[in-house]
């Protein structure tokens, strides 16, 4: 009997990752082949790399050169692959990079509907969409997804279907921007109004023609609740754009959408606001925070914020300050600005804000907001 092939998946980053690499799995099950114990069984090893800060790329580099030395020294090489959002660099810098690699694979070519490998028994990431249009400046993920697009509704709800037969019930659905989910486009793409302003930033407020009646992420949300065994249904990402009203009173009609909701804010400043692309002001994702208060009792909220941003003063940084005690994030993922090249904001904006200084704001908001004793901390799936 001809012994199967053996691949192994190392995951870096977010929960588009995890999800993605399941995916992976998946295509890799549909050829025959089977998971190995170990990288050392492997007869490939896939690399879904993260790269929202350097230090993300750093492991996977050092990740790469220990595998290296390993089958070096094992007199071996299997086939290494790398995916994931460090492919932003292209194909041949890549290679040129890593000789250690043999292919790129860029994540879109798994597609969505690969069947995903799943070790959770109980609970289930769902792809809803991929890439995205909003180009924040920091953000390296439109250049390493591509541009959004979105899974059709009857194959989500295909699959949502067999795992509930499948006894799961609980599901997260992932996407870049979920709220933006199959609505249509205007306008032409952020990065040629970009070159032709001469890098002047335009605003990032939605480029989707607003939906007429039910935005369609809301209608999916209110398909997917007619599962009754379906005991909680999270989502992520939200972003301030696109979060609409209709999404509001959908998730205070509907008990098992999770009571947690994170919305990324980034900045409590206007002005670095601005210079991160991000197309509101902190006036208006207060507006959305009152309105889900006012709609949605036990309502919790989390966030993203980065600190240092280029140019980011302390007066800006007491904006965000300012912010956190009025809107009261359960928790907060916070970042210090890492340059990341191929970014507007890596072109436009210098690293001037010191190492110090970043990790002297970083450790101001982990106190105020993440604070140790905090009791009731709700689970995030991050
Ligand atoms: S919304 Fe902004 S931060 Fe989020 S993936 Fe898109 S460009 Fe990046």
């Amino acid at each position: 009997m001809v012994k199967s092939k053996q691949y192994f998946i190392f995951t870096f980053g977010c929960q588009m990752n995890k999800s993605d690499s399941e995916r992976v799995a998946g295509d890799y099950r549909a050829r025959d082949y089977r998971e190995a114990k170990t990288a050392d069984e492997a007869d490939e090893i896939v690399i879904n790399t993260c790269s929202i800060r350097k230090s993300a790329e750093d492991r996977a580099r050092s990740l790469l050169n220990n595998l290296a030395k390993k089958f070096r020294e094992a007199k071996r090489k299997p086939k290494i692959i790398l995916t994931g959002c460090m492919i932003h660099h292209g194909e041949e810098k890549l290679l040129s990079m890593l000789p250690f690699v043999d292919e790129i694979l860029p994540i879109s070519e798994v597609g969505f509907n690969s069947a995903a490998v799943r070790r959770d028994t109980t609970h289930a990431w769902i792809p809803i969409s991929a890439g995205c249009n909003s180009f924040c400046t920091y953000c390296i993920v439109p250049l390493s997804r591509g541009r959004e697009i979105s899974r059709p509704l009857k194959d989500i709800l295909a699959e949502v279907k067999d795992l509930v037969n499948r006894g799961y019930r609980e599901i997260t659905l992932v996407g870049q921007n979920v709220n933006s989910y199959g609505l249509e486009k205007v306008g032409i793409g952020l990065r040629k109004l970009l070159l032709r302003q001469n890098l002047t930033l335009p605003s990032n407020v939605s480029q989707y023609k607003k939906a007429k009646g039910k935005p369609p992420f809301v209608q999916l949300l209110d398909k997917i609740c007619e599962y009754k065994q379906i005991k909680k249904l999270r989502f992520m990402s939200s972003n301030p754009w696109d979060f609409s009203d209709a999404l509001i009173d959908c998730i205070a009609v509907h008990l098992q959408i999770d009571r947690f909701i994170h919305l990324p804010v980034q900045s409590g400043s206007n002005r670095t606001l601005k210079r991160m692309n991000r197309g509101y002001t902190w006036q208006d994702y207060l507006n959305i925070v009152t309105k889900l208060r006012a709609k949605v009792p036990g309502v919790t909220l989390g966030t993203d914020i980065i600190v240092g941003f280029p140019g980011e003063t302390d007066r800006d940084f007491q904006a965000t300050v300012a912010l956190a005690k009025k809107v009261k994030w359960q928790v907060a993922f916070v970042a210090r600005y890492s340059p990341r090249p191929g970014t507007a904001s890596y072109r436009l904006y210098q690293d001037d804000i010191p190492a110090t200084l970043k990790k002297k704001r970083w450790q101001i908001l982990e106190n105020l907001i993440n604070q140790p004793h905090l009791k009731h901390r709700p689970q995030v799936i991050k």
